[in-house]
């Protein structure tokens, strides 16, 4: 069933056994894992079924450090949340991902892969993609026509991703949430205050305002948030009424750890004869699966770097797409994503790779790594308040030594193995060339991936959630979302943080 908060008499009550905050993808996602459950589940979701500019402004915020993205635009603030944009590459995290890696400073989950696979298994299908299946091996049954390069398998290995249509949640589920007989969503019932006990060991209710002026308690045996990673951060942080340094932050980790994907033209690759470059190229038409060039653990090990991964895009097209982070430079997210949508058709419209004498032939290498954990990237509140009296977020993106090395070493090692089996050759961009400067340029753009800032760990003293995803020190409060990555991955993160979601809903059900 489906209120309008704002049509509710001022200071409403509301009650029930699970409150989950957000209806995003890992909002989403939960509220249907408990559909005729026969359990009351309130779903507050902050927006409407429509973009509201008055809704969207409270996402606003300023960052320093490494340039990105207005905060603004990074994020929709709408039943759907941010499904409304993505893209929908979709891959699992690899098992290195999850280990305690010694070059690898606040590596480590205390899960594995294998904790989260019959999660992954359940959200491929909300994302309407094929079977949880990424091995190399599997696709090229199906498809006999992709061959990877000839390169030696002990060091490099072709990274499978699928692509969901992108599945737009506010649209696909709207229906399945509005009809259930259990599942209360609230719309424009934004989340402004967690109010704990004097103990600050459970919580007692939240508060929830919007622009009209009404506010409204709700109380639950458990709490959900899930109103993504900068947000989640920033609720715990703002809510200070029982303890000064925000709800959860009592070790100061809440906002720390912020990461986001390093994503930047790195290199070009020249063939050297002509190679069927089908497994490696994007098919926007048939949006079939399609592999990156990633290098294996050991290597990684050897190497002292970070997991990350390289995609192919022919250099006709790639020459013609602005980097992301200007593109993306509108703080009204729909004209962000129309110039994005609009640059990506002009470069393919334009060049036809068949008529280009280097189409087959010459290359773009993208990067797309994970950014080393760092406590010193992270979001705190601003001294300025939103339309509802909540302090603003202020993100500081810092990257490391080790976030530049690592990218630098991958195109080392990849160039290394081309030459070796005379697939080509690699040339690395300029900013890649002096050793000594571990600068990042400005086309570096995250993925508008954020994670981190509620990491998880099983110690207290380095992370805000527990392997259950509940904040440590608190017996009722859960946080779903990327913000509870220990470490980011090289992947993009919606598929694995709607897995982890599906398993904080299977815990709820089952504690
Ligand atoms: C242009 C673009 C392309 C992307 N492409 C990809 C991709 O290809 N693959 C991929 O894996 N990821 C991609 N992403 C990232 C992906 O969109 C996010 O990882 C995902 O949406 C995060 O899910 P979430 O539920 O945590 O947050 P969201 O989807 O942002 O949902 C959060 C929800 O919480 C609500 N909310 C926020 N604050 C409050 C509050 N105080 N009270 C109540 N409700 C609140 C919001 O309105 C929203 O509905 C992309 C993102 C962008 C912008």
């Amino acid at each position: 069933m489906h209120l309008d908060a704002r049509d509710l008499d001022n200071n409403t009550i509301i009650e029930g056994d699970l409150c989950i905050v957000g209806a995003g993808a890992a909002g989403i996602s939960m509220a249907l894992d408990w559909n005729k459950s026969g359990k009351k589940v309130i779903l507050l979701e902050g927006g409407g079924f429509e973009y509201d500019s008055e809704i969207q402004d409270l996402y606003s915020g300023n960052s320093t450090g490494q340039k990105y993205y207005p905060l603004r635009s990074c994020r929709l603030h709408l039943f759907g949340g941010t499904t409304g944009h993505w893209g929908g590459m979709c891959a699992p995290f690899d098992p290195i991902d999850f280990k305690i890696r010694s070059w690898v400073p606040d590596s480590g989950w205390p899960i594995t892969l294998d904790d989260l696979v019959p999660f992954y298994t359940k959200a491929q299908n909300l994302f309407e993609l094929d079977a949880y299946n990424y091995e190399f091996q599997y696709w090229q049954e199906k498809h006999p026509e992709l061959t990877p390069f000839p390169l030696d398998k002990n060091i490099i290995w072709s990274k499978m991703w699928q692509f969901s249509p992108p599945t737009r949640f506010g649209k696909t589920y709207k229906e399945t949430i509005v009809k259930s007989p259990n599942i209360h969503l609230y719309t424009y019932a934004n989340l402004t205050n967690i109010i704990a006990n004097e103990e600050v060991h459970d919580i007692k209710q939240l508060i929830v305002k919007n622009h009209e002026g009404r506010t409204h308690k709700v109380r639950a045996k458990n709490y959900v948030l899930a109103c993504g990673a900068i947000q989640n951060a920033r609720m715990l942080l703002a809510s200070r009424g029982q303890t000064k340094k925000g709800i959860g932050n009592d070790r100061d980790l809440v906002g720390r750890y912020f990461m986001e994907h390093l994503e930047v033209k790195s290199a070009q690759l020249w063939l050297k004869k002509s190679f069927s470059t089908d497994l490696y190229t994007f098919d926007y038409s048939t949006r079939k699966p399609r592999a990156e060039l990633a290098l294996n653990e050991v290597i990684q090990e050897e190497a002292g770097i970070l997991n990350g991964s390289a995609s192919l895009t022919p250099l006709v097209i790639a020459k013609q797409q602005t980097p992301l982070i200007d593109l993306w430079s509108n703080k009204d997210p729909r004209k962000s994503y129309d110039r994005l949508v609009a640059n990506f058709r002009k470069s393919r419209e334009k060049k036809d790779t068949r008529k280009d004498e280097n189409g087959n032939r010459a290359f773009e290498l993208y990067t797309r790594m994970e950014q080393a954990p760092n406590p010193n990237s992270r979001i705190v509140l601003s001294a300025e308040k939103d339309a509802l009296g909540v302090p603003r977020p202020q993100l500081h993106w810092e990257l490391t030594e080790l976030d530049k090395y690592s990218i630098r070493k991958m195109y080392h090692i990849l160039g290394e193995q081309m030459g070796k089996a005379n697939v080509g050759r690699i040339k690395l961009e300029e900013f890649l060339w002096d050793e000594n400067d571990n600068s990042m340029p400005d086309q570096l753009g995250g993925g508008w991936h954020h994670m981190g800032t509620t990491r998880m760990s099983a110690d207290r003293n380095k992370g805000v959630v527990d392997a259950n995803c509940k904040v440590h020190g608190i017996s009722n409060l859960f946080i779903a979302g990327s913000g509870c990555f220990s470490t980011a991955g090289a992947p993009n993160p919606t598929l694995t943080l709607v897995a982890l979601s599906l398993r904080l809903s299977d815990y709820l059900k089952t504690s």
